[in-house]
């Protein structure tokens, strides 16, 4: 089996195209039809097809003869594609590109071993109240990180002591290991383990980090919560995560926000919700009640004639929004208390009371749908 086919065609480049962009136009396509991805019936003969494209037009001998004299050439000159060594495409693609664990990047991309690293992002959580996430506050978080080693300033090595070349990679920090197969010399590239990549030992490793420059430690970190922040929001502390690798930045520091439920209040984005308990014949008569606020708490006048479950609103007295400077609402949803375990004295006063009522009386003006929804509507 071989195509006839353009081999340019096939991996989609011009006959000018320099090797860097046959190699890169070769690794799209095998991402592209990699068997784990594409599940098209002709994706297997398309890759062994740029698989044969690039076997030939990466080898600058064969690629002459090809421009030359085309597929003919290469026949009569002895080449023929051969894939018998490998049973599938999966194995194919593992020769070229690595075991799983090697990754796509592993023999084209460019080893990562010895170059930069940014440290990873750590995660915590803190819980703060309510009146802190009004105000504001500043909340200390405690956790470990990877830091980097003081004692040696990340270099492993015992102050004083001299650094060497790495020995097992020769100061490169990486290792390789060459196999053949149809497509010539196939290098992986793995970090060094001897120096972790850095091509450089310390002959006399440093006794606080045993030589690898980095170390957990517990870090605490003071971290100012703004006004207005909410239970699930997250604060990003750039660069308080673990400490990079060879140069590389820190990871960031997440600070997930819990706050603690507040007995007085439902929180509704920037708004308060409470409630406040009002007797009956208070609330036909109207009355003043306190209620709660953030900081403590303010009178509030109830109207003669209120109904169960009205709300009333306190503008400016909700939680900060983030962004700007207004306040959302406190609103109180009033609770009429029918009075029970009435004295005889007061089941007659309340008789005379029923008696005395007219349909003017209980009127509310609100018909069914507006006791409906002052009913489930007020939270
Ligand atoms: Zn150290
Ligand atoms: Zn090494």
């Amino acid at each position: 089996m071989s195509t006839t086919r353009d081999y340019y065609e096939v991996l989609g480049v011009d006959r000018t195209a320099d090797d860097a962009s046959i190699k890169k136009a070769f690794r799209r396509l095998a991402r592209e039809l990699h068997p784990d991805v594409n599940q098209e019936p002709d994706a297997e003969e398309r890759f062994k097809e740029a698989a044969e494209a690039y076997e030939v037009l990466s080898d600058p001998d064969r690629r002459a003869t090809y421009d030359r004299y085309g597929h003919e050439g290469l026949r009569s000159g002895g080449y023929s594609p051969n894939f018998e060594g490998f049973g599938s495409v999966a194995d194919i693609f593992e020769a070229f590109f690595g075991g799983a664990g090697g990754g796509f990047g592993s023999v084209f991309g460019g080893g990562r071993a010895g170059g930069p690293v940014q440290g990873g992002d750590v995660a915590v959580s803190a819980e703060i109240t309510l009146e802190d996430a009004a105000h504001g506050a500043a909340v200390e978080v405690a956790y470990d990180a990877v830091t980097r080693c003081e004692h040696c300033n990340g270099n492993g090595a015992e102050p004083g002591t001299p650094i060497e070349t790495c020995p097992k990679c020769g100061g490169t920090g990486q290792l390789r290991a060459v196999s053949r197969t149809p497509f010539g010399q196939v290098v992986r590239a793995a970090a060094c383990d001897a120096c972790g990549g850095d091509g450089r030992v310390a002959t006399n490793p440093c006794h606080e980090c045993a030589g690898r420059g980095r170390r957990v430690e517990r870090v605490k970190v003071s971290v100012d919560v703004p006004a207005g922040i909410d239970h699930g929001q997250r604060i990003r502390i750039t660069g308080r995560g673990h400490a990079g690798e060879h140069g590389g930045p820190s990871g960031d520091l997440y600070v997930q926000i819990h706050v603690r439920e507040d007995p007085r209040f439902i929180r509704q984005d920037s708004d308060l919700v409470t409630v406040v308990d009002v007797a009956a014949p208070l609330a036909a008569l109207g009355t003043t009640v306190e209620v709660p606020t953030i900081d403590g708490s303010t009178e509030l006048e109830i109207p003669a004639g209120i109904q169960p479950n009205e709300t009333l609103v306190i503008r400016g007295q909700g939680m900060p929004m983030l962004r700007g400077r207004r306040h959302g609402d406190l609103r109180v949803v009033v609770n009429v208390v029918v009075p029970r375990h009435l004295k005889r004295e007061q089941k007659e006063l309340m008789e005379r009371l029923a008696e005395s009522l007219t349909e003017h009386n209980l009127d509310t003006g609100d018909g069914v749908l507006g006791k409906l929804k002052r009913a489930f509507h007020h939270a």
